[in-house]
């Protein structure tokens, strides 16, 4: 079993029936739909929270080779700030663009096809969202992080120094440079 056989699993929400477009190049079909994200549509500090709404606007287009999907997808993202590790959330709206090619064409191994006159747009959809995602999301641009000696959030406290060390071990080791100047 290669993946151009891959069966599909037709109660998918991302399983997309295109028979009307009956193989006419230049035929043309428009889908609106809201679906739920399928799982691991995230890499390690954010993505998209399974079964949350993904909002597809899509223009499914016959070609010769087969059928151009083109359109975005709109989703919702959670996940944690690189800098100073609080929750965050925001939303993306990604653009998709793949070629199913349709049974006996030519193409790379690679490709996606039109199966039983639907396609899968999971694959599409995974490109399209995960490659981009953020690898250090931020809470906001200017996130200050946090304190490197004890980990306070810098965000809410602007002002915080170590003017006066907290750490004994670091108040001992200043005490030892102190006396070495003398
Ligand atoms: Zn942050
Ligand atoms: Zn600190």
């Amino acid at each position: 079993m290669n993946s151009t056989h891959r069966h599909l699993d037709a109660r998918s929400p991302l399983v997309l029936e295109v028979h009307e477009l009956g193989r006419q190049a230049g035929r043309m079909k428009e889908i609106q739909r809201i679906v739920p994200a399928p799982a691991d549509l995230a890499i390690d500090m954010i993505g998209v929270p399974e079964g949350s709404d993904v909002e597809l606007d899509l223009r499914l287009e016959s070609v010769v080779e087969g059928v151009l999907v083109t359109g975005t997808a709109s989703v919702s993202l959670v996940g944690e700030c690189a800098r100073c590790l609080e929750r965050l959330q925001d939303t993306g709206s990604y653009t998709i663009q793949e070629l199913y090619f349709y049974p006996g064409r030519e193409a790379d191994d690679d490709a996606s096809w039109v199966q039983n006159d639907q396609i899968d747009l999971d694959p599409a959809l995974r490109d399209a969202v995960v490659l981009e995602l953020p690898f250090t999301p931020l809470c906001r641009e200017d996130c200050a992080g946090l304190c490197p000696l004890c980990g306070a959030d810098l965000n809410q406290l602007p002002d915080h120094s170590h003017s006066d060390p907290i750490d004994p071990r670091w108040q001992q080791l200043a005490d030892v440079a102190v006396s070495d100047d003398q």
